[in-house]
């Protein structure tokens, strides 16, 4: 983590309330921002990443409504808890600040253990939050993406940019016989290995998920299947000459074989398949995606076929 410090932005208009609540949570661990309008909140979120945000209601210009329903419209401002802080007291306004996405609400005068209280809860949440969505998204015993996260970020790579998508399934060969010969233990640990290995030579930008046992796959964009290629037949060359320890202080070697295809490879089948109906752009990004692993699955299923330890290209038909 860069920064250790939680960062709070308070937006009020008025300079001495600002003062009068950065002097609330004076404290080492917390790192204070300030905005005097809506404008400037808004432009400050944009910059920064902040853990959670003080918010007066009544401004000039831009409100604090208004401007928490502006914050709240970017999905990556969701989770950052935000507490109304107003002299405002009446009840429709208390509901209305919650129904448009407010996390809390406190009213002027405040008390100042009140306030605290109020903002370690908050951001306590936030962090928990934040642990439960990395538990849920990662693969335990390698640390990278997990089947369902890979396939989310996976589609929202080819709703970005539909054209250049690579897909690439890796499978390491023969490990049932790892398994078998060394231990389950050791099983672990070549998939361990192997999984650094991959991570360190991806293309910029590139996903990779542990989508099976001894199963991985990875989406990015290139300008060609050359440079693709090159990337994978590095991988698989360090893979090759990686020296696995066992438990009976021998070293043991793995081979990977790999499939890749592109979109490019998957417009002929997309474009004329059967139905009239515009799927829906996710359901569409879906059964792209869904085609594009299903093609270097395939080319995948060759690469066993020829011996294993190689990379093979699904071709356009
Ligand atoms: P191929 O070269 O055709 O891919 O053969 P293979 O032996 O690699 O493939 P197969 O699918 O027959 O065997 C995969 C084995 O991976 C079977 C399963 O017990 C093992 N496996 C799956 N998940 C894990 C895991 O998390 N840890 C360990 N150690 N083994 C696993
Ligand atoms: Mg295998
Ligand atoms: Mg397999």
């Amino acid at each position: 983590m860069p920064s250790s410090k939680q960062k709070i932005l308070i937006v009020d208009d008025n300079p001495e309330n600002i003062k009068v609540v950065a002097g609330t949570l004076d404290a080492p661990h917390l790192e204070l921002a300030f905005a005097l309008n809506g404008q400037d909140a808004l432009d400050r979120v944009a910059k920064n990443l902040f853990d959670l945000i003080i918010m007066d209601v009544m401004m000039p210009g831009m409100d604090g409504f208004a401007t928490v329903q502006q914050i709240r419209e970017d999905p990556r401002y969701q989770q950052i808890p935000i507490i109304f802080l107003t002299a405002i007291d009446d009840e429709r306004s208390i509901e209305r600040a919650f129904s448009i996405g407010g996390s809390d609400y406190v009213c002027k005068p405040f008390r100042a253990r009140e306030l605290l209280v109020r903002v370690k809860y908050h951001l306590e949440r936030k962090a928990s939050m934040e642990r439960l969505e990395y538990l849920a998204s990662r693969d335990m015993l390698t640390g990278i993406y997990n089947r369902r996260k890979f396939f989310e970020l996976a589609e929202n790579l080819i709703q970005e940019n539909n054209e250049s998508i690579f897909a690439v399934i890796v499978d390491i060969d023969h490990f049932k016989s790892i398994n078998d010969t060394y231990g389950h233990a050791v099983g672990d640990r070549v998939i361990q290995k192997v999984t650094s290995i991959l991570a360190e030579s991806l293309p910029e930008g590139a996903i990779l998920g542990r989508i099976g046992g001894e199963e991985f796959a990875i989406v990015f964009r290139i300008d060609s299947l050359q440079k693709a290629v090159e990337h994978l037949e590095i991988m698989r060359n360090k893979i090759e000459n990686l020296e696995i320890e066992t438990d009976n202080a021998t070293t043991l070697h793995c081979t990977i074989s790999l499939g890749i295809a592109n979109t490019a490879a998957n417009h002929q089948s997309i474009e004329d398949g059967p139905g009239t109906d515009k799927p829906s752009e996710q359901r569409r990004n879906k059964s792209t995606l869904d085609e594009l692993l299903n093609n270097a699955d395939k080319a995948l299923y060759e690469a066993k076929g020829a011996g294993r330890n190689r990379v093979k290209v699904r071709q356009n038909r």
